[in-house]
């Protein structure tokens, strides 16, 4: 391809709000161009290398024995209200409200049900079972915070793929065939990942891994113990449960005047308190019901866990009103002590606190000197907070936390949506049981970006080689001598005639200008035909990834560049 028949809107400025390196090099190499928010047109040389991924991801799942098919994005409301999904997703459910259609119809952000629909109209007897189906389709989420360029957008495309099994043991064999993929297919893609045990979110069930890049451009945290025994998405991470501190004698109960003082942070400054020795007190409407959870002050909620634990569908903080109903206080003074008749979930750290602080359940004041067993009594405790820094991993080790993004997402769901919408199989008896289901799905173009993330330096993007949306370029420098473009194209020529792809830069430009451009573009492999070079009988080959410059006569650099290839 020649690059003047081509479109690459290269920009010489980085984009003002382009801030993690991915965004700002997709957008400066033209890869792609942002249409609205969190929605993006891939431009041709960056849908060269989604293509590339897709092809990487369709033939890996071809390989592991997925079958192909496609979804409509377009799906029935009526499906996410068998599985109350449209409820558990909340938000991020893109509907159309307005005309009957519209308000009966959901944009997929996913589509276990879609899929389920299909395989209870079309399979009842083991005998058509285990069967894995699969798709590479667009999604669409109404994420709250659409940033960082590809890597989370409200469209997006992800290759999702769903088994149907009619024994757990059958989900396992599939879901180590779909895992051991997965590693292959980032592999392939020239991508530095980490699996950890993740938590399985809205989609339920009971066993997930994630695909992790470790990126400071990511939102995510990955867990690891320091000595390499346990990693985990931080959600999910497990440690060791917190110590008694000894010694202290119980403090009396002392109700102390807070005006307007209703954070952690304030308290404990006004107080002159540590909010470690803080409960916090959060009240949460689930499924209708109100329950109470106390944390300590300085450790967060870990609201996917504590869904987990009361087996909610939907979670969220309850209404000021409620919260008043429920404390006969203003927001900002609820506490443990006095509170009646509603579940109260206490995490583990803070059955061990001593003397402690919190919300009086009266506007403006707060107790101290809470003694737990004294003051109030625990009935229920949980691990319902995040991992922090200090805490160790089960077996002791200290935890090591890493920003992340998620690639990709295996996890064991089970029945919850094969029961949910009768998705039945007749076993070998003519027994009639729910289908056993997984889900399987990798964001595409959050590969591309991540891909990008892991591999670029100051002066561009530095392609791996399979994803590269040309394996190699061909700088023309000279382009008004004829014998410059002669050997430029006969060279171009022979490397696509050998299925080698081949982008030409034939632009009558100054040098120093392509090769910024080259760089900027990250093709892993560059021929330069310049006049003079000729004149000594050579090109120069030049690596992506590397300073040295290797001198070869034009008729032998074909042979160089495909020996490079196969060795890879
Ligand atoms: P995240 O935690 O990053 O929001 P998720 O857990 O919601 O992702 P899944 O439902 O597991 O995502 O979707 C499968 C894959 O789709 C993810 O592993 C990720 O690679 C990709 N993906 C999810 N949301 C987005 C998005 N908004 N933009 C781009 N890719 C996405
Ligand atoms: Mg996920």
């Amino acid at each position: 391809m020649k690059w003047t028949r081509f479109l690459i809107p290269t920009l010489k400025e980085t984009p003002a709000d382009a801030v993690v390196p991915s965004h700002r090099l997709m957008l400066r190499a033209g890869l792609m161009r942002q249409i609205a928010a969190g929605a993006y047109a891939y431009l041709p040389l960056g849908y060269r290398t989604l293509r590339k991924i897709e092809a990487i991801v369709r033939e890996e799942m071809n390989r592991a024995g997925a079958v192909e098919l496609n979804m409509p994005a377009m799906q029935p409301l009526e499906l996410w209200q068998e599985t109350r999904r449209d409820e558990a997703m909340g938000e991020t459910l893109v509907r159309l409200a307005d005309k009957a259609f519209r308000r009966n119809t959901v944009l997929g952000p996913t589509h276990e049900e879609v899929v389920t629909d299909i395989v209870r109209a079309s399979i009842n007897s083991y005998k058509q079972l285990p069967i894995t189906l699969y798709q590479i389709q667009t999604k669409f989420r109404d994420e709250a915070r659409p940033k960082s360029g590809v890597l989370r957008t409200r469209e997006f495309l992800m290759k999702d793929a769903y088994s149907f099994n009619p024994s757990k043991a059958s989900l396992d064999e599939v879901y180590d065939e779909m895992y051991a993929a997965y590693c292959r297919i980032y592999e392939r893609c020239g991508l530095p990942y980490v699996v950890v045990e993740a938590e399985s979110g809205p989609i339920g069930g009971d066993a997930s891994h994630e695909f992790m890049v470790v990126t400071d451009a990511g939102e995510d945290w990955l867990v690891r113990a320091e000595d390499g025994s346990y990693a985990a998405n931080v959600e999910r991470a497990e440690y060791a449960p917190v110590e008694k501190a000894s010694g202290a004698a119980d403090a009396a109960l002392a109700e102390v005047h807070t005006p307007g003082l209703s954070t952690i942070d304030n308290v404990s400054e006004f107080l002159k308190c540590k909010p470690s020795d803080m409960i916090k007190t959060l009240i949460y409407d689930a499924d209708g019901d109100v329950v109470v959870a106390l944390v300590r002050g300085d450790h967060e909620i870990n609201e996917p866990r504590l869904k987990r634990h009361l087996g909610a569908n939907a979670l969220a903080l309850a209404a000021p009103a409620t919260i008043e109903r429920i404390t006969g206080a203003a927001v900002g003074f609820a506490g443990p002590v006095g509170l009646s008749g509603v579940r109260v979930v206490a995490d583990q750290a803070v059955t061990v606190m001593h003397n402690a602080v919190t919300g009086a359940n009266k506007t403006d004041y707060h107790l101290t000197g809470v003694v737990i067993g004294r003051d109030f009594e625990i009935a229920e405790s949980a691990d319902i907070r995040f991992a922090v820094a200090g805490d160790r991993a089960p077996n002791g080790s200290p935890l090591v936390f890493e920003k992340c993004i998620e690639v990709g997402h295996v996890f064991k769901l089970g029945t919850k949506y094969s029961d949910a919408m009768k998705a039945h199989f007749l076993d070998e008896n003519g027994k009639s049981n729910p289908i056993i289901m997984g889900c399987y799905g990798i964001g595409v173009n959050r590969i591309m970006a991540a891909a990008i993330e892991a591999s670029h330096d100051e002066s561009g993007i530095i392609w791996p080689i399979n994803i590269a949306p040309y394996t190699v370029e061909i700088v023309a420098l000279d382009v008004r001598e004829q014998e410059v473009m002669a050997t430029a194209e006969r060279i171009h020529d022979e490397l696509e005639a050998r299925g080698i792809d081949t982008l030409l830069d034939d632009r009558d430009a100054r040098p120093g200008f392509k090769f910024k451009d080259a760089d900027l573009i990250g093709i892993p492999l560059r021929i330069t035909v310049g006049k003079r070079g000729l004149g000594e009988g050579i090109v120069e080959f030049k690596r992506r990834d590397s300073e040295d410059v290797e001198k070869i006569a034009p008729d032998k650099v074909v042979e160089h560049v495909a020996g490079i290839i196969a060795s890879k």
